[in-house]
């Protein structure tokens, strides 16, 4: 039988809780939220001295959701809705950290979370089947329930570059950017990374600084952002589609929702229509031309060289030095094969007297000095370097943590020797363990994740509702369980053009540098939800339940 563990009962320096929440970003919030309403007793611990995950850490200049209005925020509560008060249709980062406060505050959260405060173990006991988790700040909590909302993309990575501490300037991390912010005018300033985040970060800094060097590995192929003002008439339109919308993204593939046909490219289409529907979707300014043009964009590679062409065609009409049109137009991977970044006069810029690129394929980098960073063929002379260098994705946060399942078996480990996860929610091994945004589900990167984290969030907390009504200890996916995701997984996710681009985050290098897994599940999100709610329905088979 379970037995009731009261909230924040403090015995000695010990607390205990039915569940520990640890994140209090996007899925955090609504997990704690969630948990909370279903009459738990909820602790929750969060590393940065605020609430809002990636927004909270990501404030570097022009930084903005690539997810169209009024597809980014949480759908739990309509309430929340009729609050909500977007002025772009493309939100920046200050709105979205503001929106995270006001969610929290509105549901009066912030008093469970313990800010400033790391995780730094999770151990299961089999015996009492209780976690205890452990803090940096010294808290030590027994749960029934351990729910990690870390994040995919959370832990930085940075290039190892021979020399790099030898740098006498300063350094920063886009996803570490000081909250009071960092003078640049004036400054000679090296980006490193040309992805989502780097892209904004280039168009938002390079009219401020001195000098803006790029330094650009991959090009990416961007589409030309649309984001007007919202108006009054917008945010009324909003609030009276909710239940409409609600349905539509969440039986939509990625939880964006597109209106009109996605039809075959070629099936008796005429070129000239295929072009006219190319020409309306761009026209759009956001991410439909990867999510929602043709049918088979993502599968047919003559479909995708045909969307790659156009798309590098809309390129090079910006850029009149064929020589830089050479570097920034991607020849050599089809479009939508990596993250589509939203962008907007970035190809234009590298025209300006004070913006250099530099093709890191050309000239990879060698060493970095005091004064900067040498590549093979130059020194470039820096005060600061900023690298926009992306996530150890999907499983970094998790990484930094001790967890220890069954038989004190580490997550870590098992993961080195296997990454998996049953539909990226738990993980066999690891009893009443959840996660959210992990490895092989829709959340984990090809979808608009307040759609996602969602259905993530309610699913974990009906499971725990489910082994506390039942009067189990725990609950962990049985292997076969588990191999039986991956293999489907496997079957949806391998064929697809995505996952056979080996160069992109979504397939991320195994410890060991030996293998590159897919952790973007490919199937789409109604089809997942209909896997999890099986699981559901079905009282759990093909779970292990004590
Ligand atoms: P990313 O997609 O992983 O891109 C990292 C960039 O750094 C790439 O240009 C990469 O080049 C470069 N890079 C990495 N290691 C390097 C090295 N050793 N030397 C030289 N260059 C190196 O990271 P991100 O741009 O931060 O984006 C990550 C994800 O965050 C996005 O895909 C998206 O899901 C999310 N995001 C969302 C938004 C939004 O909604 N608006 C904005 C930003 C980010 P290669 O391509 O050659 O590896």
């Amino acid at each position: 039988m379970t037995e009731m563990i009261e909230n924040k009962h403090v015995v000695g320096s010990r607390q205990l809780a039915d569940v520990v929440v640890v994140g209090a970003g996007l899925s955090g919030i609504y997990q704690l939220y969630r948990l909370l309403k279903d009459g738990l007793n909820v602790v929750a611990f969060e590393a940065a001295s605020g609430v809002g995950g990636v927004w909270f850490w990501n404030s570097y200049p022009g930084a903005r959701v690539d997810s169209h209005f009024p597809h980014y925020q949480y759908w739990f509560s309509k309430a929340l809705w009729d609050d909500a008060d977007w002025s772009e249709r493309f939100p920046a980062q200050p709105e979205i950290a503001r929106y995270f406060n006001h969610v929290v505050d509105k549901f009066d959260l912030r008093r469970h979370i313990h800010f400033e405060t790391r995780v730094v173990s999770a151990v299961f006991d089999e015996a009492s089947g209780l976690w205890t988790v452990r803090t940096n700040k010294g808290h030590e909590v027994q749960a029934r329930f351990v729910v990690f909302n870390t994040g995919g993309l959370s832990e930085p990575k940075v290039p190892e570059i021979a020399g790099r501490d030898n740098f006498a300037g300063q350094t920063f991390h886009t996803s570490r950017w000081p909250s009071a912010g960092v003078d640049l005018a004036g400054k000679r300033v090296g980006v490193v990374g040309t992805a989502a985040t780097g892209i904004q970060l280039i168009q938002a800094i390079a009219p401020v600084v001195g000098h803006l060097t790029v330094f650009q590995r991959t090009p990416n192929y961007a589409i030309a952002i649309q984001n007007p003002k919202l108006t009054e008439a917008d945010l009324d339109a909003m609030r009276s589609s909710f239940d409409e919308l609600h349905a539509q993204v969440h039986s939509s593939r990625g939880g964006l929702y597109y209106p009109g046909d996605t039809p075959p490219m070629f099936d008796d289409l005429p070129a000239e229509e295929r072009e006219r529907h190319l020409e309306a979707i761009w026209t759009e300014g956001n991410l439909r031309l990867w999510a929602h043009s043709f049918a088979d964009t993502g599968i047919n590679p003559a479909a995708a060289a045909c969307v790659s062409a156009f798309v590098r065609s809309k390129i090079r009409a910006r850029i009149k030095d064929p020589l830089l049109a050479a570097k920034l137009v991607p020849e050599d991977y089809y479009f939508g094969t990596r993250r589509v970044p939203l962008e907007n006069g970035f190809y234009e810029l590298f025209a300006r007297d004070n913006v250099a690129l530099v093709d890191l394929r050309e000239e990879p980098f060698q060493t970095m000095d005091a004064a900067g960073v040498n590549t093979t063929k130059r020194h470039h002379d820096l005060d600061v370097i900023i690298y926009a260098t992306g996530f150890d994705a999907g499983v970094g946060a998790l990484g930094q943590i001790d967890i220890r399942g069954n038989a004190k078996r580490s997550l870590k480990d098992a993961w080195e020797e296997s990454l998996r996860t049953t539909v990226g929610m738990q993980v066999h091994g690891f009893p009443n363990l959840f996660m959210t945004m992990a490895p092989f589900a829709p959340a984990a990167a090809i979808c608009n994740v307040p759609v996602c984290i969602d259905q993530q969030c309610d699913w974990i907390a009906d499971t725990i509702n489910f082994v506390r009504r039942k009067g189990h200890q725990s609950i962990q996916p049985s292997a076969a369980t588990e191999e039986a995701w991956m293999a489907h997984h496997r079957e949806v996710s391998e064929p697809t053009l995505l996952a056979q681009n080996k160069n992109s985050w979504y397939r991320r290098i195994a410890a060991d540098g030996t293998r590159r897994e897919l952790i973007a599940y490919m199937g789409g999100i109604p089809r997942y939800r209909q896997v999890c709610d099986a699981m559901r329905d079905s009282d759990y088979e093909g779970f292990e339940l004590t």
